[in-house]
């Protein structure tokens, strides 16, 4: 598709476990409500889903100028989940019809999955896990470009990326990097209904069981205000689990750095960074990470940062407001002892 055929943003407005619409979508939808104003062009929820018609009040208060869901169909199970077959032809279907210049998805498992096939269908690029958007004019390159940042060469740098010449300009962004902005009175939406024409039984790849996010285990690293992280420095996964001891002390949430994650000391859900997940919170405690740009970057809007680590002169140091150089499992141990003895004379007051 060419650029100068093409205007709007559509966002992937996901469903979570067909019961709530995923909050890194309304976080898109913020993010692009804010771009089109900007482009002045048209800014699209793409909604599918069962009972679909349940989330549009909620979209509509994020301030798409269109609404674009689907009728329903006859067997109930067709778009309960994100199916792989259906959601690329609907979506390619919308494109072709709608030509929007950027298409924005969360980066959660369908919207890589949807960002990817359509790319291919459209020849175009897909910037994944960005964690910033901009609309800006290049010289030599052309005017309203979006920019898509994300750190680059092992996150030595962030790099801006662009898709000058093909359409869409499609990019991924992790949960948690926007936030989530209602509009104050928002207009009323265009609505257009579609027809998805896919039947469940001639699919070649059947959902023989799709567990909800809620069914596996869901952590709301996101959302939590006080994180106990872990890495490589806690050396094993009989220390790591010394984390949800701590964890379960003080009502925290434990995360992780990719190594505990691939080291099988905890499951993926915990990963914080790049290619895990953005957090915020008031207190984020960190044993042993050592603070690449891959974790650091996800978790810079943290409160304050407290680390404990054998090397004085580790790089999370840098962006921590307490550094304490200790080994992180005596410390872990001795900080559970003292707290278990401060909860226990408190009990006995
Ligand atoms: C494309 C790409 C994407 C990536 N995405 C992510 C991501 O999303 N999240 C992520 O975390 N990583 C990611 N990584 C990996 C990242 O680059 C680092 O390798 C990783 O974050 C390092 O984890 P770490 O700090 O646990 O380990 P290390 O870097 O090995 O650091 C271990 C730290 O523990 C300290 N230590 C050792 N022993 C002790 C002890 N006994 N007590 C106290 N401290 C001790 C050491 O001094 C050191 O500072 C990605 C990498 C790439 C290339």
């Amino acid at each position: 598709m060419k650029a100068n055929e093409c205007k709007g943003i559509f966002v992937f407005t996901e469903i979570q476990d067909h019961e709530k619409i995923l909050d890194g979508a309304l976080e898109l939808l913020s993010k692009g409500r804010e771009l089109a104003s900007k482009l002045n062009e048209k800014l699209y929820a793409v909604v599918f889903g069962l009972n679909v018609e349940q989330y549009l009040p909620k979209i509509e208060s994020f301030g798409p100028d269109v609404i674009i869901h689907n009728k329903e169909t006859k067997d109930p199970q067709t778009l309960k989940h994100y199916n792989c077959e259906i959601f690329p032809d609907m979506w390619e279907e919308l494109i072709k019809k709608y030509l929007p210049s950027i298409v924005l998805f969360p980066a959660t498992e369908a919207g890589t999955d949807l960002s990817a096939r359509l790319a291919q269908r459209f020849a175009t690029g897909l910037t994944a896990h960005c964690s910033d958007l901009e609309i800006d004019d290049l010289e030599d390159y052309g005017t309203n470009l979006l920019i898509m940042k994300r750190p680059a060469f092992s996150g030595n740098l962030s790099a801006s990326i662009i898709c000058p010449d093909k359409r869409p300009q499609m990019a991924t962004i992790q949960q948690g990097v926007f936030k989530q902005q209602p509009v104050e009175n928002p207009q009323k939406p265009e609505y257009i209904a579609i027809e998805c024409k896919h039947q469940l039984e001639k699919l070649r790849i059947v959902n023989v069981e799709s567990p909800t996010r809620y069914q596996r285990e869901c952590v709301p690293l996101e959302r939590s205000n006080l994180i106990v992280a872990g890495g490589r420095g806690m050396g094993s996964k009989g220390n790591f689990e010394k984390l949800f001891n701590l964890a379960n002390l003080i009502d925290a949430e434990v995360g992780a750095t990719r190594v505990p994650v691939f080291n099988e000391w905890c499951d993926q859900e915990r990963m914080i960074g790049q290619t895990g997940k953005v957090v915020k919170p008031d207190l984020y405690i960190n044993f042993g990470i050592s603070g690449q740009i891959q974790h650091t970057t996800s978790i810079r809007e943290s409160k304050r940062i407290i680390s404990i680590n054998t090397d004085p002169k580790a790089k999370i140091n840098d962006i921590s407001d307490y550094i304490i150089n200790e080994d992180a499992v005596s410390f872990i141990e001795a900080l559970i002892k003292r707290i278990q003895q401060e909860k226990k004379q408190f009990c006995e007051k």
